[in-house]
């Protein structure tokens, strides 16, 4: 059982990758939560399964006596298991610290650019040629928008640009991007895992374009916007209006105008989540009983 736990930890960090060309079937938003929970779920399952592997030898250091493993390997398997079972969280907790770190860093100071608070969120516009646009959580929430952003866009254009950025604000899509930060560390370097990081950051963006404007003049204004942006970047974690990676998908999805649900792939979706997700829960109450 302890090899079919593994499978389904790897099927769960693997899913937000495999199913993303379903995306179409499927609301932006709807995508993005399922993406979220598949690696969440493979996360805190995977880290449940190697304090359960390390257990054994933790008890043989206190109690001495007979120890029972979980997965195959003995004594090895325990101490492999107990160094990951720290080091997970560790890379967790430095991954997350790094982008709280990196919001920091890029949140306008009150002396900094002309500042404008509306509805409770800090519209900053700075004096630099670059052209930037991307929104950052916090008290209050900040839109950080530049000169030469606003030189290069129509009326229209920047409309939407906004509007993006609220939408990511305002559907606290910043703590999606946390799961994005902590799992990069570790997980990031694995090529399909790294897809499935990206996929739930595409969901995002284009979960903050249907939010934008759902007439079909807003979503030609945000097509051009991108257009006009896809080569600016901002880094992993931050909610920036465009990435050049994700851009060529993102207008193919505005093009093709609002998702059409499709409950079978729904369905589909839901019921591979809910059985990888139960593999592992299985496992460890047959381990437990
Ligand atoms: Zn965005």
């Amino acid at each position: 059982m302890s090899e079919a736990l593994l499978l389904a930890v790897i099927g769960l960090l693997l899913l937000p990758s495999l199913t993303r060309r379903l995306r179409a079937h499927l609301a932006p938003s709807e995508w993005a939560r399922i993406n979220a929970t598949s690696l969440v779920a493979a996360v805190v399952l995977f880290e449940v399964a190697l304090i359960v592997c390390a257990l054994p030898l933790l008890l043989f250091f206190i109690n001495g006596g007979e120890q029972r493993h979980f997965f195959p390997g003995g004594i090895f398997a325990g101490y492999v298991s107990l160094i990951t079972a720290v080091a997970l969280p560790v890379s967790v907790a430095i991954g997350i610290a790094r982008l709280v770190a990196r919001r920091r860093v890029l949140r306008a100071e009150p002396w900094f650019g002309e500042h404008h608070l509306v509805d409770g969120v800090d519209i900053v516009l700075l004096p630099t040629r670059a052209e930037l646009a991307f929104s950052l959580p916090g008290r209050p929430p900040q839109i950080v928008l530049s000169e030469g952003l606003v030189e290069v866009l129509t009326e229209d254009e920047l409309r939407t640009v906004i509007q993006h950025e609220a939408a990511h604000i305002r559907y606290r899509h910043s703590r999606y991007l946390l799961v994005v930060a902590a799992l990069a560390p570790i997980f990031g370097h694995l090529r399909p895992v790294r897809e499935s990081l990206d996929s739930l950051e595409l969901s995002l963006e284009c979960w903050a374009d249907a939010a934008a404007g759902p007439t079909s003049l807003d979503r030609r204004s945000t097509r051009s916007a991108l257009m006009t942006l896809s080569h600016t970047y901002c880094g992993t974690g931050i909610a920036a209006f465009s990435k050049a990676e994700a851009a060529a998908i993102r207008l193919e999805s505005l093009s093709d105008g609002p998702a059409v649900t499709k409950p079978q792939i729904r369905m589909l979706l839901y019921g591979t989540l809910a059985v990888l997700a139960a593999i592992p829960v299985a496992s460890l109450w047959s381990f437990a009983g």
